[in-house]
């Protein structure tokens, strides 16, 4: 019994001292450190103590590098002066295997001519309500090119397609990957031996083609211009607002939108890719 007083206090004793801090790290910065957004940065760093509150939505604490959220597909920067907005996916189907939650549906892609199945997606989805973020798709691939994201603000009105990312939603340019988790993207580039695809470096080597001289940005403002350019459009206002405000009416009267249009053109190309797979697993039967 004594043991757990003891353990109450020394608890409580933390609390206090955490409290007791929180007053002399305001007088230190002045309460700068609540309105200004320099200082808010301190907040978020080692050198803040005490306790204090974040104004969510207002405010956000930076994520750490490690932090995983879903999936995105990494592409070649915009700027790239081989490769730009290329995928580096090669459609191996290792991630969709070790999916434990079996939320990654890929459809290789095929030459328009021959037929014959080529290194990259025709269309690739994954439905964000079932994937669980572990992470083992990131974990698997050999070539780098699904990595986890540290955007957490998913919440939609929408109950039918807005969680299902397909390939354009998915895409984001290599640059950001590095501006997320520098660390890693240092590391995975070492040992690659370069800031290019795995199969690029690999294919140079053979021919004694000497890498390009290319760097990705650094630039978070430039990478997210990058990232709107290879967005899908918005949609309009009145279909992005909550389903709770938007009377049947108004739904009626303003007709089939730009949205549905994407929505039923990503069903669209699911339907045809299982059809596709159906009559594929029929024929080997
Ligand atoms: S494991 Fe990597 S390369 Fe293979 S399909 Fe998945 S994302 Fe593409
Ligand atoms: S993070 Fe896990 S659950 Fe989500 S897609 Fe990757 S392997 Fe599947």
């Amino acid at each position: 019994m004594t043991m757990y007083g003891q353990g109450i206090l020394r608890g409580l004793t933390i609390t206090l001292r955490h409290l007791v801090r929180t007053y002399f790290n305001d007088m230190r910065y002045m309460g700068k450190k609540y309105f200004n957004q320099s200082e808010f940065e301190l907040r978020q760093g080692m050198k803040t103590e005490g306790i204090y509150t974040v104004q969510y939505p207002e405010e956000k604490i930076a994520v750490p590098e490690r932090f995983r959220f879903t999936p995105f597909l990494v592409v070649e920067d915009a700027d790239h002066p081989e490769r730009p907005g290329e995928d580096w996916c090669t459609s191996c189907g290792i991630c969709a295997k070790v999916c434990p939650p079996q939320c990654i549906w890929i459809v290789r892609g095929e030459d328009p001519v021959t037929k014959r199945p080529i290194p990259e997606p025709q269309a690739f989805y994954i439905d964000i309500d079932i994937c669980m973020n572990c992470g083992y798709c990131a974990e698997f691939c050999p070539f780098d090119a699904i990595k986890m994201d540290h955007d957490y603000e998913m919440a939609s009105y929408d109950r039918t397609t807005a969680h299902i990312h397909d390939k354009e939603k998915l895409s984001k340019p290599f640059s950001y990957w590095l501006n997320i988790a520098p660390t890693t993207a240092n590391e995975e580039a070492e040992a690659r031996g370069s800031w290019e695809h795995s199969d690029t470096v690999k294919s140079k080597k053979k021919a004694g083609v000497p890498s390009v001289a290319y760097t990705p940005t650094t630039d978070p403002s430039q990478v997210m211009q990058m990232i709107r350019a290879t967005m899908p459009e918005p949609a309009p206002a009145a279909e992005a607002a909550p389903t709770a405000e938007r009377s049947a009416a108004a739904v009626a009267q303003a007709g089939p939108s730009a949205e549905d249009a994407l929505k039923a053109e990503r069903l669209r190309k699911r339907q045809e890719a299982l059809a596709r797979k159906l009559s594929k697993e029929a024929g080997s039967q």
